[in-house]
């Protein structure tokens, strides 16, 4: 099916449940997205910072762009003036950062706490505990220019839809509990970014309010990478 078919599956398929496509262009050139684009997509994901720059001005400004890789600290400045949600903050000294070039661009930018659930040493993320300790560190509370709208988190990559389906249960039993603990009166802590191309069904069937979605849309990429 062409990239424009794939939007539209998705979108008729996803809105009917009150979940976000998050179409995953990595990899992928100006000309697919602009493609996807027409096709009605405005939420797009890349996870390489100087990739994300290159593309950004070639494309429409209504475009929201999320970064969803791995984001070293001294790269934060590129994607400041013009980033919609950071969806893998995974340190608070990230997260001071990201506050600080906010504020300079006199902004606030929203980000997802990124935590580990795979049963994989690679994969980037917060031990839950160390998510629990972000939120109470006295520093995090004087961030004026960052907002926690939730949680993100990418499960094994396994045949096992039972451990995939565990481990994304894991992420919202933790959404709900912080929810309780230390955003009960913010209703922008509503996010819950779980779910691939692989995997989507089975994330939204445990409270997924985001899926990233990349290869079924825009096909098979040329190389694989980690972050940036
Ligand atoms: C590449 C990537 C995706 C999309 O993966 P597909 O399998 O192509 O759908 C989703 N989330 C993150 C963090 C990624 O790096």
């Amino acid at each position: 099916m062409s990239i424009t078919e794939n939007i539209k599956q998705y979108k008729n398929e996803l809105e009917s449940k009150g979940v976000q496509l998050i179409a995953v262009s990595k990899n992928h050139d100006v000309k697919s997205i602009s493609e996807a684009y027409l096709a009605g997509q405005r939420i797009f994901g890349e996870n390489l910072v100087q990739e994300l720059v290159e593309k950004q001005p070639q494309l429409p400004n209504d475009i929201e762009w999320h970064l969803i890789g791995h984001l070293q600290t001294n790269k934060v400045k590129y994607i400041a003036p013009f980033i919609s949600l950071i969806s893998s903050v995974d340190s608070l000294k990230l997260l001071k950062e990201i506050n600080k070039q906010a504020l300079k661009n006199n902004r606030i930018i929203d980000c997802l706490l990124q935590v580990y659930i795979a049963d994989e040493a690679t994969k980037y993320g917060l031990e839950f505990d160390e998510v629990v300790e972000l939120l109470r560190d006295p520093e995090f509370k004087t961030l004026q220019n960052i907002r926690i709208c939730g949680l993100m988190g990418i499960a094994t990559n396994t045949a096992s839809e039972k451990q995939i389906s565990a481990e994304f249960e894991e992420l919202k039993v933790l959404f709900n509990g912080l929810q309780q603990s230390f955003f009960k009166n913010q209703p922008y802590f509503k996010e819950i970014s779980m779910g691939m191309s692989s995997d989507y069904e089975l994330a939204i069937a445990q409270g997924s309010t985001m899926v990233r979605i990349g290869s079924s849309i825009f096909g098979k990429r040329k190389q694989t990478t980690n972050g940036a």
